[in-house]
């Protein structure tokens, strides 16, 4: 049996070796379950030494394999890259910055070996985070929660263990705008959950700043649901009603109290709401187009420049 372990890397040449060593303190469990073990470093268009440090690795252990981005495509695109360059029977990936611990991974198989096809971690805590960045990731969790069908769990990690037969459905699905933390729950499967406390990244900073990561969370709102569309229609018709009210209003003002409408402030106000309302739904719109455009043209989610 042949475990493959998918690990992304964005400039994390300080990392590489204490992963590696980490994950092989798992060596006597490997060798009791009889597992060989693969691990795949992807260099996601690292501009510091990670690439040397594989390399060097590699040199030292023929387990170690890397494959490295042309540039920089993203974290979903690495996971993509391992995923399908692996050829293990059961599959693990996790961040090299040890906030996914190695040492769960015996808790984690034992429940493959129950039968679950899948073992995903969540953290319980954000101990360490900003407070603002936490409530804004619990608020997204909410929203998309509420107008997508497909579970997306708060606190989830990209610490997964799962089959080969889960590993082949993610395959399946070769869409360029990637969700993961989406795709999990949308290709189904039974999933145990494994709590753990948030750890800290052992070396180095966080890749992912505040921008990034509200792009990312509209990225996952417009794969997975598509209430925001219903939400212009729903507007122009709450619109037409005000409108409705507001005339008939006017009509009896002007016919029974003989009193014309004056001005053209509360004009410019309608003007101004009506035009932002209709510029917000167009935006809407707008982001599922540029969604299905970048679908169409089916670029490669990633390229490779080099490969062991
Ligand atoms: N990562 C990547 N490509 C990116 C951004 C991040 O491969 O564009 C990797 C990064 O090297 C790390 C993992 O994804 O192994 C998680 O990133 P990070 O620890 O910065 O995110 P956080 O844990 O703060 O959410
Ligand atoms: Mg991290």
């Amino acid at each position: 049996m042949l475990l493959s372990v998918i690990v992304p890397c964005l400039n994390e040449e300080e990392n590489v070796v204490p992963f590696y060593e980490e994950l092989m303190k798992n060596g006597p469990f490997f060798e009791k379950e009889g597992l060989e073990v693969e691990i795949l470093y992807v260099n996601d268009g690292s501009s510091d030494g990670t690439s040397a440090e594989v390399k060097r690795l590699h040199e030292k252990d023929e387990r170690v394999h890397l494959i490295s981005f042309s540039r920089n495509f993203g974290k979903e695109a690495a996971i993509y890259a391992g995923f399908s360059r692996s050829k293990g029977d059961y599959v693990v990936m996790m961040d090299v910055d040890l906030q996914d611990p190695p040492s769960l991974l015996p808790e984690m198989f034992s429940y493959i070996r129950q039968g679950y096809d899948s073992v995903a971690t969540r953290r319980v805590t954000r101990k360490g985070e900003p407070p603002i960045r936490s409530f804004f990731a619990r608020l997204f969790y909410k929203i998309m929660n509420r107008i997508s069908k497909t579970e997306v769990v708060d606190g989830a990690r990209d610490y997964r263990l799962m089959t080969r037969q889960v590993v082949d459905s993610i395959l399946s699905m070769c869409e360029y705008n990637r969700f993961t933390k989406g795709i999990f729950g949308w290709v189904g499967y039974e999933t145990k959950w494994i709590d753990y406390e948030n750890i800290e990244r052992a070396h180095g900073r966080t890749k992912f700043n505040f921008w990034k990561l509200f792009l990312y969370s509209l990225d996952g709102i417009t794969a997975f649901s598509t209430v925001p569309l219903a939400i212009s229609s729903v507007m122009g018709v709450l619109f037409c009603f005000v409108a409705f009210i507001a005339i008939l209003a006017l009509v009896v003002k002007n016919l029974i109290y003989h009193d014309p409408v004056a001005g053209w402030p509360s004009l410019v106000c309608i003007i101004l709401l009506v035009s932002g309302v209709q510029l917000f739904c167009v935006g809407i719109l707008g982001q599922y187009m540029a969604k299905t455009y970048l679908e169409v043209k089916q670029r490669p989610i990633f390229l490779v420049k080099e490969e062991f």
